[in-house]
């Protein structure tokens, strides 16, 4: 987990917007996937960073098999123990979430930002969004401690239709 740095207000993102550019809304998250690795002092390798590039082909989770199909491309050698220490790596530094229920992992497009992960997964196209909402967190966090009880995985994950797929 990284280090809960500054405070941050409460934020709610909104799912994909209509027409949003995909092409940038990758470089942007490699883009900040290199600053949090430069923040820990860690190296994204370069098969670290085309493991999490294909992860974020797009904004459905992906297991860790089909990871291995899509490496394979450009890596034919390539074996899951391959995929696994990238993904291990991407997950220690919050570069991915891992989706529970899906057993498949996700793109985080703000690394270094506190927050746990809350999910909206629609059913119908696989689609992912993650809501940013810190006063939960805290909610969880407070309840959680009132109980005695200490959270070590936090992840919330929320299904249903996105959207798009309601409309058809
Ligand atoms: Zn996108
Ligand atoms: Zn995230
Ligand atoms: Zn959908």
């Amino acid at each position: 987990m990284a280090p809960i740095n500054r405070p941050e207000k409460a934020r709610t993102s909104t799912f994909l917007p209509a027409g949003h550019d995909h092409i940038q809304c990758q470089r942007q998250a490699l883009r900040a996937a290199e600053q949090q690795c430069q923040l820990d002092k860690v190296r994204l390798t370069p098969l670290r960073r085309e493991v999490l590039e294909l992860i974020w082909q797009n904004h459905r989770p992906v297991k860790a098999y089909d990871l291995l199909d899509r490496l394979k491309v450009n890596h034919p050698g390539a074996v899951p123990t391959t995929v696994y220490r990238a993904l291990d790596f991407l997950l220690e530094h919050d570069l991915v979430h891992r989706l529970q229920s899906l057993n498949a992992f996700i793109g985080c497009g703000t690394p270094g930002d506190p927050h746990r992960g809350q999910f909206l997964i629609c059913r119908q196209c696989g689609t992912v969004a993650e809501l940013q909402n810190t006063d939960l967190h805290q909610q969880i966090t407070e309840q959680a401690a009132g109980l005695g009880f200490q959270v070590d995985n936090e992840t919330i994950e929320i299904f249903g239709a996105c959207a798009d797929c309601q409309r058809t």
